[in-house]
């Protein structure tokens, strides 16, 4: 039987909706709305693209959006000075800067500025170590989001064997770590992997973050298991995940497709963390 599938859109929809839920009561309750502020330095289209689609939906919950376009040569003493003063805006509830930055600019560097209790990317070294440490702390947006997702499907994580293949800090690390605070037994997969299908088959939940379109085949996959696919590939074909989908859905019990399985949950689960930042905040 072919298996279920996870419906990201539809559940970034209902976080979406959560979120807007709890922004009008925060703003009932007496408070400022939470506010977002995004840093884009530079023309590139594809990051104008993400900043604008974040904007226009933090508006569609209630967010406030403070909408920072920097020209391409900016000096990086300048981005630094409007990090700080976001950072002490009390206006001012999460702080993302796009990235890539422009060359002459160390955006990892200067990201690592904003201060932790405003980072609703999750992915400065504090919020690391928070995350790693098992500490409260904003979590990284996409990993954030396979775990809802895992989450709104009752999908059993503890004692399960989960296998993560990829450990960018962006994925595949904070996944991992996830999970392990989720009580799964978790290995993790990368490059230099021995035998990776047979690691693969001892899945319970096997998240896929490599970036190799249709990598991961069917007889990688544990009859029944729990498929989680956060690549995104452009081929000739169109939009393609890491997973070889139409086959590994005969085998799996649960999977996301691509488009519309993790993608839609990264966007949600940055409005859920400016809503968690502001009340922090006031905390
Ligand atoms: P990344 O930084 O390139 O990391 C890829 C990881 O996969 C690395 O750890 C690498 O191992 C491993 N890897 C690469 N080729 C492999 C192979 N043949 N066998 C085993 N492991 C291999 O990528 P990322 O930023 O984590 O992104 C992964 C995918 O997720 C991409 O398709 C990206 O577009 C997508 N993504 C989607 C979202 C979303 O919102 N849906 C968000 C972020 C990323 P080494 O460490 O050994 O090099």
């Amino acid at each position: 039987m072919a298996a279920a599938l996870i419906d990201g859109k539809a559940i970034a929809a209902q976080v979406r909706a959560e979120v807007a839920a709890g922004v009008a009561e925060w703003v009932a309750a007496g408070h400022r709305p939470p506010g977002l502020a995004t840093v884009l330095v530079g023309e590139d289209a594809a990051s104008a693209v993400y900043v604008g689609t974040k904007q226009r939906t933090s508006a569609e919950v209630g967010i406030r959006g403070f909408d920072h376009r920097l020209a391409a040569d900016t000096p990086e003493a300048e981005v630094r000075a409007l990090i700080e003063r976001l950072n002490a805006d009390p206006e001012v509830a999460g702080i993302l800067l796009q990235l890539p930055t422009p060359p002459h600019i160390d955006g990892s560097a200067l990201s690592g500025e904003i201060s932790p209790e405003k980072d609703v990317d999750g992915l400065t070294a504090v919020s690391a170590g928070r995350l790693v440490k098992g500490a409260p702390g904003l979590r990284p947006c996409t990993p954030a989001g396979v775990m809802e997702l895992l989450r709104r499907h009752d999908v059993v994580l503890e004692g399960a064997e989960a296998v993560v293949l990829g450990r960018s800090e962006l994925v595949g690390k904070p996944v991992a770590s996830l999970l392990l605070a989720a009580n799964a037994t978790v290995t993790t997969c990368h490059s230099r992997t021995r035998d990776l299908p047979e690691v693969c088959r001892r899945a319970d939940v096997l998240v896929a973050a490599v970036g190799r379109a249709r990598m991961v085949r069917a007889d990688w996959v544990k009859p029944g298991a729990t498929v989680i696919d956060v690549g995104t590939n452009r081929t000739e074909a169109g939009l393609a995940g890491d997973v070889d989908f139409d086959a590994v859905r005969e085998v799996a019990g649960l999977i996301t497709p691509v488009p519309g399985g993790v993608g839609p949950m990264t966007v949600a689960m940055l409005l859920r963390n400016t809503l968690t930042a502001a009340s922090l905040a006031a905390s």
